[in-house]
Formats: C-alpha cells, structure tokens, sequence
C-alpha cells in the first residue's frame, strides 16, 4: 500500500503545482472574490483539481481505452484473465490479465491500472492524446538496463 499513498501524494503535488499555475492565469480571476483580499488569499481556497475520470476498462476482454461496447474483443475473465469465460462462477486463483500478478484483472492494486491512471491524469492536464501521454509515460519509464 506504500506505494499507493505516495502515488496520492505525488497527486497532491501535482494538483498543487497545477493550482500555483492556474493562480497566474485566468482560471484565478473565476475563484471566489470573497475568499481573496488584497491579491491573496485569506480563506483556504479548494485547489484546482481536474476531474480525472477512471481509465477505461473493457468488461469483455479486460483491455483498456475501450468499452464492451466498441470491443472486439475475446471475452476474458477477470478473475483468472483466462478468455472463454466470464468471471461468474469462475473458481480459478485470481491472475491478473494485466501484469500476470496474483490479482484479478479489476484490482485497484494492478501496476497496470496505476499507469493507466497516469497516462489518462498527463492527458487532460497537458491536454494532449491518449497516445501522446502514454509515449511520455514510457518515455519515464525507460528500464536502465
Ligand atoms: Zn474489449
Ligand atoms: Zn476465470
Ligand atoms: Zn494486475
């Protein structure tokens, strides 16, 4: 779990980095007028977080970036991330189909799933594609062997 609170840390920086930003732009002219005196600011103001909405994660075959709808896809489980069955009943040691680790392919705790969450966080506050925030995403990642 260590990881994971230094994860929303690291997200809470950002947001604040991202708010100390925003106060320059006009984004701080549409704060409250009441909680700013004198250029600063009295009352705690609510830091600008963007909404960042849960990457996507297709019911069907346990991919991201799409829905069961648009999936073409087999169906996988996501309980054991075997295909050709779904997880209903499946009695199978979870096995994420993700990072292959002992998880179902739904945990919160997938690594996969955290960089997923990065990618689609550097995506709207950089506002750029999916594509683009996941080659920077690697670009980081870049294993130094
Ligand atoms: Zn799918
Ligand atoms: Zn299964
Ligand atoms: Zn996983």
């Amino acid at each position: 779990m260590d990881s994971f609170i230094l994860y929303n840390c690291a997200r809470y920086l950002q947001n604040v980095n991202v708010f100390s930003a925003l106060r320059l732009g006009d984004v701080f002219n549409t704060l409250s007028a009441s909680s700013i005196t004198a250029g600063y600011i009295r009352s705690p103001v609510k830091p600008y977080i963007p909404y960042i909405p849960n990457p996507l994660r297709c019911f069907n075959c346990q991919r991201f970036e799409h829905s069961k709808v648009a999936c073409r896809g087999q169906l996988t489980c996501s309980n054991c991330g075997i295909a050709g069955h779904s997880a209903n009943g499946c009695k199978a040691n979870p096995h994420c189909f993700h990072c292959k680790q002992d998880h179902s392919s739904d945990s919160q705790d997938c690594p996969q799933l955290k960089t997923e969450k990065k990618i689609q966080e550097i995506k709207i506050k950089q506002n750029i594609t999916y594509a683009e925030a996941k080659n920077l995403i690697s670009q980081e990642k870049t294993p130094s062997y």
